[in-house]
């Protein structure tokens, strides 16, 4: 009687042990491919999870493989978050794969279908780069909430509440925008960057936006890009001309060096943001200052 009284307080000492062991670990933990997304992610949902971003400044989202180090990161995360609409262009498969097993959101794919552009040169694809429009970033924002809301349902009132704030946010930012745009004089608001990540940006603030290569890096620019770029910026007097820090800045220089030959002295007008974000834990390592950062550059150099 007294062993098998001894038994029951072993087994429940152990069941209360493990039960302990599990609360610890009990926060969610959310992977996410690019910073924008994880700015957003660490926004609403504060300490109630722990969160790592795949991709940090610096990284080129359309050519990005993923690592053995990734894949282990993706297979123990509860939630993943990524952009979408053919962003991680080499991580598509794996990600669709994941789905299977585990909650995986591609938050951009919640824009409606509408507000959309489709990707030049590629046949039924969409422009990927939707953060650079704030309204059409914040149906990502929300579906990120969403995904949060579903997983951790305990803290529910906390991630509406910050998703509520964090837009009202989001909305003064994009009158910012606006306001900040509109102070190029019109005939200058030419935006000519390397590749096309700034197309919703063109259209949400009302600047013309040319690049080199197309809306992914993998594609291959011509001489004869080159030579029409030139064309346009001494036509419409062009002052300056964007690097990205995400990708080589090699062609950009190609064009100044082109417009110099051609006796018309246009500028690097400095570094733009553009699919990834600055380093964590600075001002440009956060979507509200990448974005205000480059509105900054932008109207400096061409105004
Ligand atoms: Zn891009």
């Amino acid at each position: 009687m007294r062993i098998k009284f001894s038994i029951v307080i072993l087994l429940v000492f152990l069941l209360g042990c493990k039960t302990k062991n599990e609360k610890a670990n009990d926060i969610p933990h959310v992977v996410v491919t690019t910073g924008m997304l994880y700015d957003a992610v660490i926004n609403i949902a504060g300490d109630k999870i722990t969160a790592e971003a795949i991709m940090g400044p610096g990284v080129d989202p359309h050519l990005y493989k993923a690592t053995q180090g990734d894949l282990a990161k993706f297979n123990k995360a509860d939630l993943i978050v990524y952009n979408g609409i053919l962003l991680e262009g080499k991580m598509s498969d794996i990600l669709k794969k994941l789905g299977r097993q585990k909650p995986v959101v591609a938050a951009a794919e919640s824009v409606p279908k509408e507000m959309l552009k489709s990707a030049i040169g590629y046949e039924d694809a969409f422009d990927p780069h939707i953060w650079f429009d704030v309204k059409r970033w914040k149906f990502a924002v929300k579906a990120i909430s969403q995904s949060l809301i579903k997983l951790d349902s305990t803290n529910s009132e906390f991630y509406k509440q910050n998703t509520k704030t964090y837009l009202m946010r989001l909305d003064s930012l994009d009158q910012y925008v606006k306001n900040s745009i509109s102070e190029i004089p019109e005939s200058q608001r030419i935006l000519v960057t390397a590749h096309d990540a700034f197309v919703y940006f063109g259209d949400a603030y009302n600047i013309r936006v040319e690049a080199l290569q197309g809306i992914s890096t993998v594609a291959d620019f011509g001489l004869k890009d080159i030579a029409e770029i030139i064309d346009l910026i001494i036509e419409n007097k062009i002052k300056a001309i964007f690097v990205e820090t995400s990708v080589s800045d090699k062609s950009i220089n190609a064009v100044v060096t082109g417009c110099k030959e051609k006796g018309h002295d246009v500028k690097i007008g400095g570094y733009l943001y553009s699919d990834a974000m600055g380093e964590f834990g600075t001002e440009e390592g956060t979507y509200i200052g990448m974005f205000r950062k480059n509105v900054e550059t932008i109207v400096n150099a061409l105004k």
